[in-house]
């Protein structure tokens, strides 16, 4: 059958390719995997338990549950500072990644234009594709932090422009977008009458020292952004598909007509595990974000100290976007030999935008004798690569 318009866009993802040759293969050390190591908090799971055990086994308003709308809503204020009202402001969805699709159906008309930075998550391209809409990249660079230069967006606005995708912590760079430079992207945004989705799941493994700022607490912006935010990467919950969108109530109210067609609801015991974790397991998420600093500092220190190799200190979520310029290897040959002839999975910046050539990128959610060992290998490999073996 001839795939549809949607679907042809489609390329199975490189990272993909990288992990599915790596398991095949003994004794691999892995970076290429985004999620974490860790197991989801106890407090979630006996609360999941205990829902199903209540019988809780039906469907759910196409919203989600009000507890778990008010967990979010809590989370929201806490975190965010921001307030939205449970009822009507807050859809539950199934995890970030239905939420961002959600939030590009309700924003977007066929061959409307999506604004994002390239590179940026992986997802997002054929996201913004199954809604019928049109992907406009705006290059970063690692001089710039990873971060969009306002004068680039400005130029890449046409009158199509309807949504800007922000991501911070971004995956897969770690960089994560300060106050000042938020407020410049929501001078355009507002200028430009942009809708923003402002996709913030790794908002909690944050190491900076100013605290995260949201950009729809800038006067104007609250009215034009959705935010998308799961429980999967704080909380170490990424198999239970439990996420969020909060956002203005005249588009917020339009996610559970899409939801009733897509899935109905999230399971019932699942938005109770996620409404204990986000309740409940404050704790634990601080530990593993503790945990994710250390190995981040670990493995900043041991890239760095390989000679042709590079990598900005990321403030955010579990990535590190090396620099491989020096080697002369695209990222994906970089990938594919590192791999055959030293045994360590990582993946090629080009997954994630043709600004990512000439990037690798190293998740170390794993523990930290796995980062020394991987970086052992790779300062290794690259010794001999640099001797021309
Ligand atoms: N957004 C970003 C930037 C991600 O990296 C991911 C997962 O890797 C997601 C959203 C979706 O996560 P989930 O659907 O597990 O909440």
């Amino acid at each position: 059958m001839r795939p549809t318009s949607q679907l042809s866009h489609m390329r199975p993802s490189p990272i993909r390719k990288i992990y599915e040759k790596a398991i095949t293969m003994e004794d691999v050390v892995f970076f290429c995997l985004g999620e974490p190591d860790f197991d989801t908090p106890v407090c979630a799971v006996d609360e999941a338990i205990a829902s199903l055990r209540r019988g809780e086994t039906h469907y759910t308003p196409n919203a989600g549950l009000p507890d778990l709308r008010r967990a979010a809503a809590e989370n929201l204020a806490a975190y965010d500072g921001l307030s939205y009202d449970p009822d009507g402001e807050i859809a539950v969805t199934s995890g970030g990644m239905e939420g961002l699709t959600l939030a590009l159906l309700t924003l977007c008309d066929p061959r409307d234009e999506v604004l994002l930075p390239d590179p940026s998550y992986t997802n997002y391209t054929d996201q913004i594709r199954i809604c019928g809409a049109v992907p406009r990249y705006v290059s970063v660079s690692e001089e710039d932090g990873f971060r969009l230069r306002p004068e680039a967006l400005e130029a890449a606005v046409t009158e199509k422009s309807k949504v800007l995708m922000l991501n911070t912590p971004c995956n897969p760079t770690g960089a994560v977008i300060p106050e000042g430079h938020l407020r410049e992207l929501a001078r355009i945004a507002l200028e430009h009458d942009l809708y923003v989705i402002f996709d913030e799941v790794y908002k909690h493994l944050y190491y900076g020292d100013a605290p995260f700022f949201n950009i729809a607490r800038i006067p104007g912006m609250r009215e034009r952004t959705l935010i998308v935010d799961s429980c999967s990467k704080t909380y170490a919950m990424t198999g239970w598909r439990a996420g969020w969108i909060a956002g203005p109530r005249g588009i917020v109210s339009n996610i559970p007509k899409l939801q009733e067609n897509v899935c109905s609801c999230v399971p019932a015991f699942v938005q109770r595990g996620a409404a204990a974790a986000l309740r409940n397991c404050g704790d634990d998420a601080a530990a593993m974000c503790a945990e994710y600093r250390r190995r981040r500092d670990a493995a900043v220190s041991g890239v760095n100290a390989i000679e042709g190799l590079h990598a900005v200190t990321p403030e955010g979520a579990f990535y590190l976007f090396v620099n491989i310029r020096d080697t002369g290897l695209s990222s994906a040959e970089f990938a594919t030999r590192l791999l055959d002839e030293a045994r360590v999975a990582l993946s090629p910046g080009s997954a994630f935008g043709k600004a990512g050539e000439g990037f690798v990128r190293i998740s170390y959610a794993t523990p930290i004798e796995n980062i020394e060992k991987g970086l052992g290998r790779i300062a290794e490999w690259m010794k001999a690569l640099r001797s021309g073996r």
